[in-house]
């Protein structure tokens, strides 16, 4: 083989960093079907990500709720940083949350912003996107009703391909209170690295 894959286990209510070299990939795992989480990277911008996935899906000045394989996860000057290259799960990779936080949970449980900024080594203030995947949603003129029910399955996943050298982190959700959700840990698999090195 000249490809090692490197895996790593979430535990439920955690999260882990992983540096990726231009070209690796990420493969984000539910092995049992259990419950999906965060993911991040030091600059993603969610409102910047919206707007360029409306662009490039409309070609006017739309905002998308969620990324689809093909679409890239941009910084804050517009760059593209990883591009999705599957989603195979009920639900989606939504780009409108921030993400859960301490203060949402009564017994104070670190969410998904402290656990992937204490991953990542910054302040949970300087997190600027994050993609939330395995979540449904509606929407109307109104307002954008996340966190519906999901029907996972063993195995379901979601990839992404690095398009520069950058650091990500992946957050397996402490939430139990999502529908179709119950605690359970994730998988990550970082694949394509040289085998030279
Ligand atoms: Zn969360």
């Amino acid at each position: 083989m000249s490809e090692q894959a490197q895996e790593i286990r979430i535990a439920h209510g955690t999260a882990v960093s992983l540096e990726l070299d231009r070209g690796e990939t990420i493969t984000i795992t539910t092995p049992d079907g259990s419950q999906g989480g965060d993911f991040s990277f030091p600059g993603f911008d969610q409102a910047i990500t919206r707007n360029k996935l409306g662009w490039k899906r409309f070609g006017r000045p739309w905002l998308v709720f969620a990324a689809e394989p093909g679409d890239s996860l941009f910084d804050g000057d517009g760059a593209p940083v990883l591009e999705m290259v599957a989603y195979e799960a009920d639900g989606a990779a939504d780009i409108m949350y921030p993400g859960c936080w301490d203060e949402v949970y009564a017994d104070r449980r670190p969410g998904c912003r402290d656990l992937i900024s204490s991953a990542l080594g910054i302040d949970r203030s300087g997190i600027t996107g994050m993609l939330s995947f395995f979540i449904s949603s509606t929407a109307d003129d109104k307002v954008y009703r996340g966190l519906g029910p999901v029907d996972l399955a063993s195995g379901d996943h979601l990839k992404f391909r690095a398009l520069r050298d950058v650091e990500v982190a992946v957050s397996a959700c402490p939430d139990t209170g999502i529908p179709g959700w119950q605690a359970g840990d994730l998988v990550a698999t970082v694949a394509g690295r040289a085998a030279a090195s």
